[in-house]
């Protein structure tokens, strides 16, 4: 049995979660990552293990309350409480307003938002008596700009840091802190599908000049997780090559 502090990353197939889970694996948790195939928990499991044997991965659909019920509920069995939850899980589902669909908004509102919901809702309780913990919810620059096409998703971002700071609220006195990093525009599958002109347009407004890279998410994260930050929570973090500098 591995005596390292354990963390879970929610959607570490690909992306920033598989970023986050690499770079928590190197600093020295036992990361347990998760993807909503069994083929994608295999790849991530090899991934890894090739940091370490320790490392795991699991099945988990956030969009779905009784299978995330049931893989939670699992993975307390298998691996004890974590002591570092990051909600990175996340869909895009791009549509003008007047062309939404309700499935469109459900979908992203199911996914985005109440999947953290139902994660904390599992993990909460054995933090608390483990007293002590840190989560850290993936937002999005579009919970603070809002971004045309993106009603529904800007709603689950901004929706998400509400959701963190009054989270934050309810359990910093018991050792648990919980705060949101806010990426830009970062290279990844959700950024790759957008048409090249739109890319063209988003890079026109980063003051940097180029899409973020999924590591200098990861990097916030790994502050967020270490005892560096432990008098932070409740907040917000951007990183987003300048973007919004409000
Ligand atoms: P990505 O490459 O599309 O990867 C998404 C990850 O989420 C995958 O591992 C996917 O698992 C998992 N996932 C999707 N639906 C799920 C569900 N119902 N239950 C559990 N896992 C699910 O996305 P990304 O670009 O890395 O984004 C990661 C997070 O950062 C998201 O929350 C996103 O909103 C946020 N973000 C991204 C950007 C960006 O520019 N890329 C900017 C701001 C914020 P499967 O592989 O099994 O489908």
């Amino acid at each position: 049995m591995s005596d390292k502090a354990i963390a879970l990353v929610t959607g570490a197939s690909r992306g920033i979660g598989r970023a986050v889970a690499e770079r928590l694996a190197n600093d020295g948790f036992r990361v347990i990552g998760t993807a909503t195939s069994e083929n994608g928990a295999a790849s991530i499991r090899e991934a890894l293990q090739a940091i370490d044997a320790d490392n795991d991965a699991v099945v988990l659909n956030i969009a779905d309350a009784e299978q995330t019920n049931e893989a939670l509920k699992s993975f307390l069995t298998d691996f004890g409480t974590p002591a570092v939850i990051v909600n990175n899980a996340g869909i895009t589902r791009d549509n003008l307003f007047l062309r939404m669909s309700d499935d469109e908004w459900g979908d992203v509102i199911n996914t985005n938002l109440s999947g953290v919901f139902r994660v904390c809702k599992i993990m909460v309780k054995p933090m608390i008596k483990q007293k002590a913990g840190t989560i850290i919810n993936i937002s999005s620059i579009i919970g603070t700009t809002g971004n045309a096409g993106q009603t529904n998703y800007g709603a689950a971002k901004a929706g998400l840091e509400g959701f963190t700071r009054s989270l934050a609220q309810e359990i910093a006195s018991r050792n648990i802190t919980v705060n949101c990093v806010a990426p830009g525009f970062i290279q990844t599958d959700m950024t790759d599908i957008l048409p090249e002109a739109q890319k063209e347009a988003i890079l026109a407004t980063i003051p940097v000049k180029r899409l973020g890279q999924v590591e200098e998410i990861a990097g916030t994260v790994a502050f967020l997780a270490s005892s560096d930050a432990k008098y932070i929570t409740g907040q917000t973090i951007h990183v987003n090559g300048g973007m919004n500098m409000g």
